[in-house]
């Protein structure tokens, strides 16, 4: 494995340069940030072009007669047409705004699938999703008498696809599965659920939220009926996220929310709906936001996104080479196929406990089930401690991780 020649070529130093809130010390110790499957820090371009918009452009967006409005209304479409380029959708209005990759998935599960599903309907999840990827699939399965199973995983934290094989019916509508799980990092193969969904007429929505920060994204390759995500995981702000559909979809789905905005015409005898995108998008939306991500799709676009997808795998390989050789350490989740993302245990020590050791010594990680609760269970285990990777990650990251994690097995085993 040879690390050194694959970061040579991206400069990971100078990208933290980019991002200010790196720069600091937390509890006496540099700061060094392995929390990136929880959320992603924002490069300064991102916070300025918040601060902007609020300084200069701040006005509501469609409806306005003035020159601010229709700033803010050209860098608010414009953002649309940039993530629309960035996971290569057909067209702009395939690009609904949501509050996250939980709001996409709400959205589809109670539009479509309550247009759509009707008593004996199946819908499939795999063992390792997100619980926003299950829960929403819960409530309007026992609203419409459907079910929802769940795609074994095995022990290494892979789908096993010829289980999801054998699992298709015409029965089976909706397959809902990660792109890439936040537990363990596992990289689905996505392309094969969907194609294999397809071929019983089964709908697919891909859970993105871990993946587009990591490399291209391309919907129409995947050709996946729905696509969803977040900003905040993707360099751009809280509270913001993306739902991707195929437009006959789309345009058939009844509308989730409704107020302003959505409507085409309002009357006590009848309110007809807007068109693509607007239908779903009740009220005023998160302008701010969708400008900040827009900023977050150049900031990115402007990286070498080649090298910082090898500079993350190497950094991935040498952790997992790391932890290998410290005895004591369990790694959970060794799928061939990964991105970014190092769960593992302390043996002896609750993941808890390692955490907030961790913490002490400024090394920041999340602990616990990570919103995955069934695939805990299957393994298990309580939950995990987990380190993850960003491109402004680096290998001396990695050594302060496992020196924090030498101090606090003394003080825990
Ligand atoms: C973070 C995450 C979610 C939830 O995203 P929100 O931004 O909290 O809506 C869903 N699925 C996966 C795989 C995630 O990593």
């Amino acid at each position: 494995m040879s690390n050194q020649s694959n970061t040579a070529t991206f400069d990971a130093e100078r990208v933290r340069a980019d991002f200010p809130i790196l720069h600091q010390d937390v509890n006496g110790h540099p700061l060094v940030y392995l929390d990136n499957a929880a959320t992603t820090q924002k490069p300064r371009a991102v916070i300025q072009a918040i601060v902007d918009y609020y300084e200069q452009d701040n006005s509501n967006v469609h409806r306005g007669a003035h020159a601010l409005a229709d700033r803010a209304t050209e860098k608010f479409e414009g953002a649309r047409v940039k993530v629309a380029g960035f996971i290569n959708a057909a067209e702009p209005r395939q690009i609904i705004w949501t509050r996250g990759t939980t709001e996409g998935i709400n959205l589809v599960a109670s539009s479509w699938g309550r247009a759509n599903l009707s008593s004996g309907d199946r819908i499939l999840v795999s063992a390792m999703e997100h619980h926003s990827n299950i829960v929403p699939w819960q409530l309007i399965a026992a609203e419409k008498g459907a079910v929802v199973e769940s795609i074994p995983v095995n022990a290494e934290g892979a789908i096993d696809l010829a289980a999801f094989e054998s699992m298709l019916d015409d029965r089976v509508k909706m397959v809902a599965c990660g792109h890439v799980s936040n537990a363990f990092g596992t990289v689905n193969p996505v392309q094969d659920i969907a194609r294999l969904a397809q071929g019983v007429g089964a709908l697919t929505l891909i859970d993105g939220a871990q993946a587009v920060g990591h490399w291209p994204v391309d919907v129409q390759a995947l050709d996946c009926d729905f696509y969803v995500f977040s900003a905040h995981k993707l360099f751009g702000p809280t509270g913001l996220g993306v739902l991707y559909g195929k437009t006959a979809l789309l345009e058939a789905m009844p509308p989730y929310q409704s107020g302003g905005e959505m409507i085409e015409s309002v009357s006590f005898d009848g309110t007809t709906f807007n068109q693509l995108p607007y239908k779903f998008e009740a009220g005023t939306p998160d302008i701010a936001g969708v400008i900040g991500l827009g900023a977050a799709i150049d900031y990115v676009q402007g990286l070498d996104r080649d090298g910082a997808a090898k500079h993350e795998a190497a950094l991935l390989a040498y952790a997992e080479e790391r932890a290998k050789a410290t005895p004591g350490i369990r790694l959970v989740g060794t799928a061939a196929n990964k991105t970014s993302v190092m769960s593992f245990l302390l043996e002896g020590a609750h993941p808890n406990d390692v955490g907030l050791l961790l913490d002490q010594q400024g090394v920041a990680v999340r602990t616990g089930n990570h919103c995955a609760q069934p695939i805990m269970e299957q393994f298990g285990i309580p939950g995990t401690v987990r380190a993850s990777f960003s491109f402004y990650n680096t290998r001396a990251d990695v050594d302060r991780l496992f020196e924090a994690l030498d101090k606090a097995r003394q003080f825990l085993v």
